[in-house]
């Protein structure tokens, strides 16, 4: 019989579809899965249970999913800090060539750690800078997520047009179109896991318009599909990209994207700011998801995408830290009062996103794009047992009439507890899974060592 895990007397906001909540109510977990929730406390005469947790002055939600990130930037955060995208890439670049795997593989724990000691119980690697001779850089993301616990995808990315094909990226940063679909390939069968519960899987992810040729994008697509996973890119992120595909392929981002295969159920794509309605119409019609990057498009002066637009379309839509070059910070929990914010500010209206919109965004929404809300992103009977308790009862929120608001638009809420597919990985704001002082160290110097390597060349 699977042990039980009981949580009573706290909120519970399990962004179902009919966004029930219960002021005071119970979680029980029966193995790796949620086995109940309800108002009131938990019923009585349950069989062995092995914990009781008093969650009181606490909000249980659904672990945060991530649905777009860079790892490799950890090492690279701070600098090229006033550009926009093109000239931050530029500025870049060269520095990203030079990462091996032990960098990426020290970026991946601080990126992870500080994801999942934030509440993130689903996250993401979008990795696409694959230097020559730098080793299995794939494997040690992956083997990284296990280590901590957290459910994880990799989307194996990639780079095929350089500035000689007049794309962005630098010769020596790329790889060929058959090096990149063999390598993503491998890594798909390697590392995919397709089941019901997975703790690892895959998706099939060549960068952005400005530095794929078509013919990747088109073939990626054909792999993923063959492979039955998932496709994630870049797209519309800037006024910059839009013009770049103007002049090279005489449309804008979403009708190229559509004419290489790219719109699709199956598909999510970063940022989506500059959008018209047609190409959101586009978005709602194939189901294809996104993933909005409200403090990077900040950072980058992107734009502010149109979320509103794209959820009274229909549009599946959740939310991603992007890189941490592009966001220092490297948390999602603070992208939900940026999500809010942002929405409002730039739609000019105060019902533009409330805070439970911003909430279902980072949770259930994240879980859409990923493909996995039959799994996890709610809490509900027999999904598995990702789940955050968030401590309220603070200086910063225990005035806050609403726990929803509280979470959202309050100070960061410290976690108390962070559980993935029942099994807890944070406890009191510190990772149980990892040593995130010895993380630290090994993160500063790994970005000294790739400084130091890119100052020589
Ligand atoms: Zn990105």
């Amino acid at each position: 019989m699977a042990e039980r895990i009981v949580i009573e007397n706290c909120s519970i906001a399990t962004v179902d579809a009919d966004d029930t909540e219960y002021a005071s109510g119970h979680v029980v977990i029966a193995g790796h899965r949620i086995e109940a929730v309800g108002a009131g406390r938990a019923p009585e005469g349950l069989e062995n249970v092995i914990r009781r947790i008093d969650a009181t002055g606490h909000l249980v939600t659904p672990g945060l999913v991530n649905t777009h990130h860079h790892y490799y930037q950890w090492i690279t955060r701070g600098l090229a800090t006033d550009h926009n995208l093109f000239n931050w890439l530029v500025a870049l670049y060269p520095t990203w060539a030079r990462i091996d795997e032990p960098m990426v593989r020290a970026a991946a724990q601080g990126s992870l750690a500080m994801m999942a000691r934030g509440g993130v119980t689903t996250a993401m690697d979008h990795h696409y800078v694959y230097p020559k001779g730098s080793g299995d850089l794939s494997g040690a993301i992956v083997g990284v997520a296990r280590e901590m616990g957290v459910r994880f995808t990799l989307a194996r990315g990639s780079m095929d047009r350089s500035e000689k094909d007049g794309g962005l990226p630098p010769d020596f940063a790329v790889e060929t179109l058959e090096g990149a679909l063999a390598a993503t390939e491998e890594t798909v069968q390697q590392h995919h896991d397709a089941s019901f519960d997975a703790m690892t899987q895959v998706a099939v992810a060549p960068c952005s318009p400005f530095s794929v040729s078509t013919e990747l994008l088109k073939q990626g697509a054909e792999l993923a599909r063959r492979l039955g996973v998932r496709l994630h890119t870049h797209g519309s992120e800037t006024v910059e990209e839009e013009q770049f595909c103007k002049e090279l392929f005489g449309m804008g981002p979403t009708d190229y994207f559509e004419s290489a295969g790219w719109l699709g159920e199956d598909v999510w794509m970063a940022h989506c700011v500059h959008m018209n309605d047609s190409d959101i119409d586009a978005f709602a019609r194939t189901k294809t998801g996104v993933a909005h990057c409200p403090s990077s498009n900040a950072r980058l002066a992107a734009g502010a995408a149109r979320v509103p637009d794209m959820l009274a379309a229909g549009v599946p839509v959740g939310l991603g830290v992007d890189g941490t070059a592009s966001n220092e910070s490297g948390e999602l929990h603070t992208e939900l009062r940026n999500a809010l914010l942002i929405n409002r500010l730039g739609a000019h209206r105060e019902a533009a996103l409330n805070a439970r919109q911003a909430l279902r965004l980072g949770t259930y929404g994240g879980a859409q794009v990923l493909g996995r809300s039959a799994e996890i992103g709610s809490l509900e009977p027999g999904k598995l047992a990702d789940l955050v308790l968030w401590n309220l009862d603070t200086l910063a929120h225990a005035s806050i009439a609403d726990p929803v608001a509280a979470l959202v638009l309050g100070a960061a809420a410290p976690v108390t507890a962070s559980f993935v597919n029942g099994r807890q990985i944070v406890e009191h704001n510190r990772l149980l899974t990892a040593d995130e002082d010895a993380i630290a160290r090994s993160t500063r110097q790994e970005a000294q060592r790739l400084a130091r390597i890119a100052g020589q060349s």
